[in-house]
């Protein structure tokens, strides 16, 4: 504590020396930031993704948020990985809705240590900021590349916290049957790039372009063209289950043929918001995402 206060009177004393220096730093942080809803807006400089700084927070200084390209093959759990961080921090940093969001080139903003972004109130400042959330303010000022007597821009970072906890993963179906008891084959060939999770309501399968993929079970198709999944291809298998094959490279069904466990219905590609040749496989039950390794043998 001592040493915020130091800290505080230091910065008061600038403050009192030199009124202009400090006039221009918040001039140019209400023009290029401070209204700002997003980090990469800012301008917070870009970098490779290097190892984690363990730095307990408080007990050292805090990199700032530094932004990252996504690259091909990345994915929200590898860039994560990569970067130290966990990847619900990265999705809510990010407001990534899906794990399947993230298209080469897409530009993320990546902070040194696990956190949350909140909006500040109006006129709050770090001090009562740091102080709501139980949180050291000369933290908050490093990550968030602003000086104590800042006015705090938003969305502001605040490291140490744990992002919210998931409110689902895979509920139970609503008429309470048993998933297990429904098999599908295997949709394609090739290894599982990202697993079912919070933000990823399917499975990635990565193999080559033109993988064949086949129906997961018997079905009617209800969809075949290019959409939300890229170019993708669904079905209906009845009471209530569906299967979504995404990122296709080229359909080989149309909407409404009827197809057979383990007919071909399509070839592996990367259309859609994608980095790579992969089938985003999803199981909808009712419309809810379930975990497809439950209806596939292991
Ligand atoms: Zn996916």
């Amino acid at each position: 504590m001592a040493t915020h206060l130091w800290v505080l009177t230091f910065a008061l004393l600038v403050a009192a020396f030199v009124p202009l220096l400090l006039h221009r730093s918040i001039a140019d942080a209400l023009a290029s930031g401070a209204s700002s809803r997003s980090f990469i807006d800012r301008g917070v400089q870009e970098s490779v993704i290097t190892p984690p700084k363990r730095n307990a927070v408080g007990s050292g200084p805090l990199s700032p948020i530094t932004s990252y390209v996504v690259e091909p093959g990345d994915t929200v759990p590898t860039i994560a990985a990569r970067a130290g961080i966990g990847a619900s921090t990265l999705m809510q940093v990010n407001q990534l809705a899906s794990g399947d969001s993230l298209s080469v080139g897409d530009v993320l903003s990546l902070p040194p240590v696990d956190g949350i972004v909140v909006s500040p109130s109006p006129g709050e400042s770090v001090v009562e900021l740091a102080g709501a959330y139980h949180v050291d303010a000369l933290a908050i000022c490093q990550v968030n590349a602003i000086t104590l007597l800042s006015p705090l821009p938003s969305p502001v970072f605040i490291p140490g916290l744990a992002p919210p906890r998931p409110s689902r993963m895979t509920p139970v179906p609503p008429d309470g049957s048993r998933p297990g008891l429904l098999h599908f084959v295997w949709p394609t060939q090739g290894t599982i790039s990202q697993p079912f999770y919070q933000y990823h309501p399917g499975i990635d399968i990565a193999n080559g372009y033109g993988t064949p993929e086949v129906a997961a079970a018997a079905g009617q198709v209800v969809f075949a063209g290019a959409g939300s999944y890229g170019i993708y291809v669904e079905i209906d298998h009845g009471d209530g289950y569906h299967t979504i094959y995404g990122h296709m490279e080229q359909t080989l069904v149309s909407v409404g043929q009827t197809v057979s466990a383990g007919q071909q219905i399509g070839l592996m590609g990367s259309t859609g918001r994608s980095t790579g040749p992969h089938l985003h496989f999803q199981v909808m039950h009712n419309g809810v995402p379930q975990n497809p390794l439950n209806f596939l043998s292991t």
